[in-house]
Parts: structure tokens; sequence; C-alpha cells
């Protein structure tokens, strides 16, 4: 690699992105000198903080780790790999316990056992949650503080990865920018391993319930480098997210069907039953397709708590029943208007059981990898799990290190807040943007089928070729978007989150297996759509 003059050192580790798994792992390589970057403030910007459930552990009387596993296998629609969903469901206890050491208020019963949730494909209660719906906001508060009282870390805010950096085939760190500024040069952090961990691709949907900054920019840094991208078409959509026009539309979390609650359409009919014995609590992917078949037909979606609930729904799902009055919804007299949104991404960056990526200095952990615990179906509450579990091997994995000297903050990357909200904003609003998320929802969504999915490839293609500022930003997004896209058309049958409308059967005769791709590859699909 050439000699770069905007140089900054990481002393040792490189976390990119500063949701759970970025965080876990800087606290699992403490004493072990650490640099985090985030792109807002800490606990601002990561999916981690909106989650509501919980996370999923055996850790109730009666239940087992094989138990967890067996459920997570049953959702994963029959590609999930069967060691890695033993080993993760027997490491939940004790990921669990430090959370709960470094301060997670997990609800608990009057003796201390956990108290816990339910979600739809559990065969047990098994979700460890904070007060009804806050598991994700109560989990960052707690490791937040402990971060901040962490020496060996240092937290970069304001600042957004934009490419990794390879010398001689090795990851040796990323370059970045200061959030939004957009005609600086490049910063280059220099790092001794560097561990992605930037999140999902939720926001590459026009109607998502991620974050705004969480749009593929991970896994398009990963294999614009040339790593191996495993499952990208699996991409999970959640079926009640708050149909309020809001972007990100919030979420309303299964949870409440799991106490009863019924979906309706505009004419007062309960469509579920007549679909899945299970109803409402159908997986996930069977729910979103029967709410987006009712919009499709000109139906609206509602979501009704009134009867099972009642008040109860203003403690019991306090952050819920925020969204709801916000948006001017009374949620204990009045129903609650749904849509399926872009929720999770089950693919990503190939990993290994260690976390690493087929690219050597480089792990990667959290939504932006894929460690084939989820198949083709993501398990309600498996995500946090899993960020919690790599996170802890990643940072066993890295070697090398001696424990840190006191870190001194970056000189000349300062977080200027109101400069980041503006050029945030300006992200938000590009119309290339904008378009790709146009296309991804209509083309690349619930239900895909050939022609959609070429028109899709063309349509990035030509965003790409045209869009007024081709940023490495923008170009992290259309690279996800074109993978998904082309394994989407790749794989010619119907499995878990991925539905094809032409090839509406599950084929277990050549498709009972992952997929794995290039960027190289999918372009070469492109050029032929
Ligand atoms: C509304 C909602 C509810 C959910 N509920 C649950 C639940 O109950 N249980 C469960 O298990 N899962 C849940 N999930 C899924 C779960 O929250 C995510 O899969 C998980 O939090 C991902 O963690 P992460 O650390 O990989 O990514 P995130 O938490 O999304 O963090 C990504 C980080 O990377 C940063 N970043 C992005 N791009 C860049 C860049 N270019 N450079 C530097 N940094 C970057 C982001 O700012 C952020 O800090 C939910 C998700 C959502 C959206």
């Amino acid at each position: 690699m050439t000699t770069f003059d905007n140089t900054l050192n990481a002393d040792g580790a490189l976390i990119v992105g500063a949701g759970l798994a970025g965080l876990f792992t800087a606290l699992k390589l403490a004493p072990r000198p650490v640099t985090v970057l985030s792109p807002k403030p800490l606990g601002f910007g990561a999916s981690s903080a909106w989650a509501q459930g919980g996370v999923a552990a055996a850790v109730g009387e009666g239940d087992s780790s094989h138990a967890h596993a067996v459920d997570t296998e049953m959702a994963g629609a029959g590609i999930v790999d069967h060691g890695t969903a033993e080993s993760v469901t027997s490491e939940a206890a004790a990921r669990i316990e430090d959370l709960a050491r470094w301060g997670t208020p997990f609800d608990r019963d009057d003796f201390g056992q956990y108290e816990l949730g339910r979600e739809a494909a559990h065969s047990a209660n098994r979700i460890v949650k904070v007060e009804g719906d806050r598991a994700g906001w109560a989990i960052m508060q707690a490791i937040i503080a402990q971060v901040r009282r962490t020496p060996s870390i240092r937290v970069v805010e304001g600042i957004t990865a934009l490419s990794l950096a390879r010398d001689n085939g090795r990851i040796v760190g990323v370059f970045c920018r200061r959030l939004g500024d957009r005609y600086s040069e490049p910063i280059f952090i220099r790092a001794r391993a560097t561990v992605l961990a930037a999140g999902g691709l939720g926001g590459l949907y026009a109607v998502t319930t991620n974050p705004p900054g969480v749009r593929g920019h991970a896994m398009g840094m990963a294999a614009r480098s040339g790593a191996l991208i495993a499952d990208a078409e699996f991409v999970q959509f959640h079926p009640t997210a708050i149909a309020t026009g809001a972007d990100p539309a919030p979420l309303a979390t299964e949870a409440l069907r799991g106490e009863g609650a019924i979906l309706v359409n505009d004419l007062g009919e309960r469509f579920m039953p007549a679909i899945h014995p299970d109803a409402e609590l159908a997986p996930r992917d069977v729910v979103a397709r029967a709410n987006f078949r009712q919009i499709q037909s000109g139906r609206k979606v509602f979501l009704d708590t009134r009867q099972v609930l009642g008040e109860a729904i203003l403690t019991r799902f306090p952050t819920v029943s925020r969204y709801c009055l916000d948006a001017g919804i009374d949620p204990v007299t009045g129903m609650i208007p749904v849509t399926p949104a872009a929720h999770f991404h089950m693919g990503g960056v190939k990993v290994d059981e260690r976390g690493r990526s087929s690219l050597p200095g480089l792990w990667v952990c959290g939504e932006a990898s894929c460690t084939g615990l989820h198949g083709a179906n993501r398990l309600a509450s498996n995500s946090l799990l899993e960020a919690t579990v790599y996170g802890a091997r990643i940072a066993e994995d890295i070697g090398g290190l001696e424990p840190a000297r006191e870190l001194t903050p970056f000189k000349g990357i300062e977080w200027n807040e109101a400069e980041g909200e503006k050029a945030e904003d300006v992200l938000r609003g590009t119309v290339a943007v904008q378009d790709l998320r146009r296309i991804m929802t209509d083309l690349v969504g619930v239900e895909r089928n050939a022609d959609g999915l070429r028109q899709a490839l063309r349509g990035i293609a030509h965003l790409e070729a045209t869009a007024e500022q081709v940023t490495s930003a923008y170009l992290n997004m259309t690279t996800s978007a074109t993978l998904v896209a082309a394994v989407a058309l790749k794989r010619t049958e119907s499995r878990g989150g991925h539905f094809r409308t032409d090839y509406p059967q599950t084929d277990d005769r050549n498709w009972e297996h992952h997929t794995t791709m290039t960027l190289e590859e999918a372009l070469a699909i492109r050029a032929g759509a």
C-alpha cells in the first residue's frame, strides 16, 4: 500500500461500529487497547438500542440450550449450521451473565430469577428482557457506561468508515471521514486487527425498522475488498412495523402477538387463521407475506391489542405506546396500523466459528456477519445473542496485543454534533439514495421474481453510472444492494425470508444449502441482467 499522509494509529485493534457487537467485543478485549468508531454519539444510530424483545437464552427451568438450538434450526428453514446453533445457544447463559455483570437491569422475579418472555417459534419462555420492551435501550445504556469506564477503549464519535485498507492481501485498518464531511481527505486509521461491526442493511429499503445509518455499509465495504459474502438474499421483513409514514418505521414488537393481539384488515376481517394453524404467531415471513398481500390488494392492516391488553399496553409496552401516541394513535382505544418492513439481514460477510472473514486481518460480528446461525430465517431475539457470542470469540481470537497504556483522544477528528446531524439529513434526502431504497422495496422485497430482480439490477447499475456523486459510502450501499438482488435472482426457489412468486416452492434437492458470492460474481450477474 502506498504511504498516506493523513494517518492515525489505533495502537491495537480497531472496531468499526458501536452497536452491541462492537461494544461487547471492545469490552471483552480489555485491557488490550482498542479504538471504536461510531458515526453518531454512542447509543445512537445502532439497531441494538432499538431492540424491543430481548436476548434469547435457555436460562429458564426445564429449558435447555439444545432445545433452543432445535428451534433455531426449525426457524432457519433447513440451512442453519447445526454445530453453530448448538455452540451459540450453549454459550448464551454466560453472555447473559456478562451483560448482567456490566449493569443490565434484566427483569427478575422476587427470587432473583430471570423473568422470561415468549416469542414466536420458541418452544419455551426464553427471552431475557428489560421492562417489557426496553431491552435494547437498557443493554446499550449499561454497556456504554462500562465502555466509558474502561481506559483501554478509545471511542471516536462522528466518524464513518468508507473502505477497508489492504496491504499485501491483509486488512490493516480503514479509511474514514468525519460524518458527512465529503470534501476532506479521508483519514487512514491503521490497526493490528480490524473488526467490522457496522450492522445490517435494513436501511437500504424504503420501508424499514432500522436506523437511517444502517444501510449495508459493512457488507458493501467488505465485498469491495474481495470478502466472501454468504446468504445475502435472506432479508427478514418484520410483519408489524407501525405504518404512519415515518422513516424509519417504528416497530410493534412480536410480543404483542405473543400476548394475543390479532391482525385485522380495514373491513374488520381477521385473515391469519385461514393462512396458518398458528395464525398471528406463524413464522415471521408467513405473517409478513400475508400483510403484504392484504396491502397489495388495496386493504389496510391493523394490529388490534384492545381485547387482550387494553390499558395494560401503556405499562407493559411503553416503547410501542409512545410510538403510537407520538403518531396520534391511542393504543388503548384504537387499532395500530401496520406494514411489513425490512428488519434484519440473515446474510452478511461470511465468517468462521472464530469470527474470521475470508480476508486475513478482518473479523466481522453482529448483523454484518453471516455465521450460519440464522439460515434462511432468524429465530426472534437470536441476533443480540449472536452479537455477544461472536464478540467474545473474536476478542479471544485476536492475539498479540499487549495491555494498553493510557490512550489519548485522536486529534483533528473531534465530533461536531450539529455538522453531523446536518450531513445525515443530506444523506437521507439524496435522490440517488432514495431511488436505491425504492428499487429495493419494490423489486427485491417481501416477494420477488426474475423480471423484477433483473430490473432491480439494471436500475442499481444505472444509479451507479448516473448518480451525481458516487462516493465510497454510496458504492457501499449499491454493492450490498447488488449482492442481495444477484443472489436472490440465482436462488430459484422460496425459502424462509426469500420468496419468489415465480418459484413459490422450496426446492431441497437443489437449494438446501448456503449461497456464497463475491462482488465480482454479483457484478457478472448484474451485467447479464
Ligand atoms: C427495531 C428493532 C428491534 C429489534 N429487536 C430485537 C430483539 O428484541 N432481539 C434481538 O436479538 N434482535 C433484535 N433486533 C435486531 C438486532 O437489534 C440487531 O440485529 C443487532 O442489534 C445488530 O447489532 P450490531 O451491533 O451488529 O449492529 P447495530 O446495533 O446496528 O450497530 C451498528 C453500528 O455500526 C455503525 N456504522 C454503520 N455504518 C458505519 C460506518 N460506515 N462506519 C462506522 N460505523 C458504522 C452504526 O452507527 C452503529 O453504531 C431488532 C432490530 C430492530 C431494528
